[in-house]
């Protein structure tokens, strides 16, 4: 299938969001670590199907059926 983002008539390159397996750090004191996002890896867990001009993020494809 082949986008065309009709907002700036980008043709070329758009992207999913996708989620990254990830560490999330949890310090009992209080500390800035608190909540640091860790060794994220290139591994994805999860890909939306909502698709976006990389130009403008106008989406192109909600990913819904008509
Ligand atoms: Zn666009």
């Amino acid at each position: 299938m082949k986008y065309k983002c009709e907002k700036c008539g980008n043709d070329h390159l758009f992207y999913n969001e996708v989620s990254l397996l990830a560490k999330q750090l949890i310090c009992n004191e209080e500390s800035a670590m608190n909540g640091e996002i860790v060794d994220k890896t290139d591994e994805v867990s999860n890909t939306y199907e909502i698709v976006y001009c990389y130009q403008c993020s106008e989406v192109v494809d909600s990913g819904e059926l008509y």
